[in-house]
């Protein structure tokens, strides 16, 4: 008889496959889900239902939640956690307290909301969950929006300007740094991208300082104000972890997401974190950071559940990386584009790609158009960074090599140092 108790915070991506991992190894135990929204959701769906390119139910492709639980026998408990407390391991939702032999922060993190938006003039849209996609899809489809700012060049900031670019909605994107994607691409590429939104009539404004929403539009320092009809806000996100203890002292290790170790657990013994509300391992630095991408929340939601429940699993984490497939294209970084090393530069009719080696290794690329060959030069650049003399295979190469890059740079990134490159 398994007397064991497993309490799971939030039922997105890293809740879901925790979830089915403690259900794998142990069949009969009580799991229990807390999930203060309708929950399964895949947020990064939300811009494809928005332009109509995808129905309600296909923004959850695990299906839905109440089916699912059953099928994995899972308590769904839809209440809202309240609290946390570590050193009872108990958690408390909907008045109710209840005790677990380990405990599952998957709380995900939702979208950020600067001061101003709570003063704004003009209606204000984010991007995250169902609720903030069915708002902005039926603003549009209700009222005649003719001008739109979005703020935060960001990946997320970029699909809601297609998708108002394609409710012909006119769109102006605007960022307080210097250049768009600022954390993932390099200037030279960043340019390019601008050329793209430009020709599609979207105008870029870089290195603004927004003061405001008012009756005129969304208020800049030191110019004029920018005339929208709606504000879409995506400045970043913020982990959700409300019901942690106010003591720090009595709460696990929290940054800008609460700190785990490679099993991840949390500082507080019994209490493990997966997904967007944590800071797990990033491979690049070697220390740990916020990476919200869909296949590290899976990963750490399966090492999550394979320790909760004793067996052993580690998991090193990944690197901050993107794509983003926009306005007829494609634009895939990997790496942190402030690195300084060696540089290449390769521009084809299919595509811009830009390299950055370190002693031999790739550390750091972009790429604009040919999105087949993201996947390769990212797991060129992963594996390189776990086994630095590891030779990338004849297969990556030949990918390589038909997309246009010359045999002398596929050799430089790893390829066939005997230059038997296919
Ligand atoms: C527009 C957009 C585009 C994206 N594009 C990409 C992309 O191209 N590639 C990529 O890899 N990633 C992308 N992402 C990021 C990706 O969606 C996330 O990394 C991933 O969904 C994280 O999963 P999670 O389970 O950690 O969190 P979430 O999906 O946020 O799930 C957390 C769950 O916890 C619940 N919850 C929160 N607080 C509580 C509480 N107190 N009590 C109970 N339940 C609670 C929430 O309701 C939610 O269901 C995108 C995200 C957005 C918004």
């Amino acid at each position: 008889m398994e007397t064991d108790r497993y309490g799971i915070i939030g039922f997105g991506c890293a809740g879901y496959h925790a979830a089915k991992t403690i259900r794998r190894f142990r069949p009969r135990a009580q799991i229990d889900i807390f999930e203060s929204g309708r929950g399964l959701l895949n947020p990064m769906l939300t811009t494809y239902f928005v332009e109509g390119k995808l129905d309600q139910p296909q923004m959850y492709p695990f299906g839905d939640p109440d089916s699912v639980c059953g099928e994995l026998s899972l308590n769904l408990v839809r209440a809202k956690v309240e609290q946390l407390r570590p050193e009872r391991m108990e958690i408390t939702a909907g008045g109710m307290n209840q005790r677990y032999t380990s405990i599952l922060i998957a709380s995900g993190a939702s979208a950020a909301v600067p001061p101003f938006a709570k003063t704004a003039s003009k209606p204000v849209f984010f991007m995250r969950t169902e609720q903030d996609a069915q708002l902005l899809k039926e603003y549009l489809q209700r009222h005649s929006v003719r001008r739109a700012v979005v703020i935060g060049a960001s990946m997320v900031g970029i699909k809601v300007t297609e998708a108002l670019f394609l409710a012909q909605v006119e769109t102006v994107l605007l960022d307080g740094a210097p250049q768009i994607f600022p954390l993932a691409a390099f200037p030279s590429m960043a340019g390019k991208i601008e050329e793209v939104l430009q020709k599609h009539g979207i105008e870029l404004r870089c290195g603004v300082r927004v003061l405001g929403i008012g009756a005129g539009g969304v208020e800049l320092a030191d110019q004029a104000d920018v005339p929208c009809d709606i504000v879409c806000l995506c400045v970043g996100t913020r982990a959700n972890l409300d019901f942690l203890p106010a003591d720090g002292a009595m709460a696990p290790e929290t940054r800008r997401g609460v700190v785990v170790n490679t099993r991840m657990e949390t500082s507080c013994s019994g209490v493990f974190a997966a997904g967007d509300c944590c800071e797990g391992g990033n491979l690049q630095t070697g220390g740990t950071a916020p990476i919200g991408l869909w296949a590290n929340a899976a990963a750490q939601g399966i090492c999550a559940g394979s320790n909760m429940v004793g067996m052993s699993r580690e998991y090193y984490g990944t690197i901050p990386h993107n794509t983003a497939r926009f306005l007829g294209t494609t634009f895939a970084g990997a790496g942190d584009p402030s690195y300084e090393g060696e540089r290449f530069m390769l521009s084809t009719r299919e595509m811009d790609l830009e390299l950055v080696l370190d002693g031999g290794q790739l550390i750091c690329f972009n790429l604009l158009g040919n999105s087949r060959i993201s996947g390769v030069l990212k797991s060129i650049l992963l594996k390189r960074i776990l086994s630095p003399d590891g030779e990338i295979s004849d297969c990556q190469q030949a990918i390589l090599k038909q997309a246009g890059l010359t045999k002398d740079l596929i050799n430089k990134i790893g390829g066939d140092k005997n230059g038997i490159c296919i």
